[in-house]
């Protein structure tokens, strides 16, 4: 028997056949539809299997897709990338983040930048390896800035349990985890977005458990299908979505029921929760500032907390985006990459001026890399 390869657990949801049918089933439900159905993927890892599949383009024309707030990097203010940065320019520091963080544009610079000029600023693959980075510099500040929704938290309490557990003093965090439901929370109370259902992320809920979603549908009037990242999934999600407004109904389902439960990882939570709790404000790239929309470090841990130890270094200013950058227009479900006079010309993957062009799963990247497909 042949050994078992990763794209043998993947295959599967990406056969052609079964994304035609699918797509043959949306179209056959999507008739009866009475109104236009304008659905926000929440997360930006929806958008890319959108747009990389063509899917769009294999469903009818009354239905459609509004890409929603779900990519950490994206929705980053610049005025917290001016605190990575300031923090990487204090001497005997070494700067750890995660992936694409270190290209997007603070105010005047960004972490690729600083680190070409000398910074030690390194990505990460798990955020665990800065354990043996502090060990390995027991002479310098180690500082992780923390970045990711639902998903990515566990890994920084993980960390955070080893740190405590091991005596690490050298290792500090600057916590910038947010919260999926405040944020399209506070897209639907706007009421400027006209959306009628949604794609939840299902490694949100892997964590969180669906549970999450349970209040929308009832306060919004919005069907909300937790789905996998596949197109089959996404498909499916799309399916489910399309007969509940035909059978008039309103509610939460679970389409990625391989892995997601109504509870989530309770373990996670618990780990969560000992180190971390709700942040009273937390300023969103585009939205604004949220309530109770990020995490923050529990006050018995303020000995980690690099906000609060280095807090005199760190600059207080609220930043606004280039003035050609629609980037928040388009977080709020108001506007789509094309929309933007600069798309695909000053502003590209190679020379971004903005967030959803940075990140890889930005939207303003996916219509960039895909769009013409
Ligand atoms: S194309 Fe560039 S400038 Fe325009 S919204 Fe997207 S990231 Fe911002
Ligand atoms: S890309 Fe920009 S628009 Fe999309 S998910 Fe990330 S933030 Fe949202």
């Amino acid at each position: 028997m042949s050994e078992l390869q990763l794209k043998d657990l993947y295959d599967g949801f990406r056969n052609p056949d079964v994304i035609k049918a699918l797509a043959k089933a949306i179209t056959d439900e999507a008739k009866n539809l009475k109104k236009p159905l304008n659905i926000m993927e929440v997360c930006g890892g929806h958008t890319h299997t959108i747009m990389k599949y063509g899917l769009k383009q294999l469903l009818p024309q009354n239905i459609d897709f509004i890409h929603g707030p779900g990519c950490p990097v994206c929705i980053m203010p610049k005025e917290r990338i001016d605190h990575a940065i300031a923090l990487a320019q204090m001497e005997d520091t070494i700067l750890l983040t995660l992936g694409d963080m270190i290209r997007v544009p603070g105010s005047k610079s960004s972490l690729a930048v600083e680190r070409a000029n000398g910074c030690d600023i390194r990505a990460l693959y798990s955020p665990l390896d800065a354990i043996q980075i502090a060990l390995d510099n027991p002479d310098k500040k180690v500082v992780f800035f923390a970045i990711g929704f639902e998903t990515t938290t566990p890994m920084t309490a993980a960390l955070l349990e080893q740190v405590e557990k091991q005596g690490i003093a050298n290792l500090y965090f600057h916590i910038n985890h947010v919260l999926v439901p405040p944020a399209v929370d506070a897209i639907m109370a706007d009421g400027q977005a006209k959306i009628n259902a949604f794609i939840g992320p299902a490694h949100v809920s892997v964590i969180s458990g669906a549970k999450i979603y349970q209040p929308l549908p009832e306060k919004y009037g919005a069907p909300v299908v937790v789905s996998g990242f596949e197109p089959i999934d996404v498909l499916q999600s799309i399916l489910m979505i399309v007969r509940q407004k035909n059978e008039e109904r309103c509610e939460m389902e679970i389409q990625y029921s391989r892995s997601v439960t109504l509870e989530g990882n309770i373990k996670a939570q618990v780990m969560i929760a000992k180190f971390m709790e709700p942040r009273e404000h937390f300023r969103w790239r585009g939205i604004g500032d949220m309530p109770d929309s990020a995490l923050v470090l529990r006050e018995q841990y303020t000995a980690y907390d690099a906000e609060k130890i280095f807090a005199d270094i760190l600059p207080t200013e609220p930043i606004d985006d280039h003035k050609l950058c629609i980037c928040g227009t388009i977080l709020k479900g108001l506007a789509k990459p094309n929309d933007c006079q600069v798309f695909g010309t000053a502003c590209t993957p190679n020379t971004p001026m903005g967030s959803c062009m940075v990140s890889s799963e930005g939207a303003c990247n996916a219509y960039y890399r895909y769009g013409e497909i």
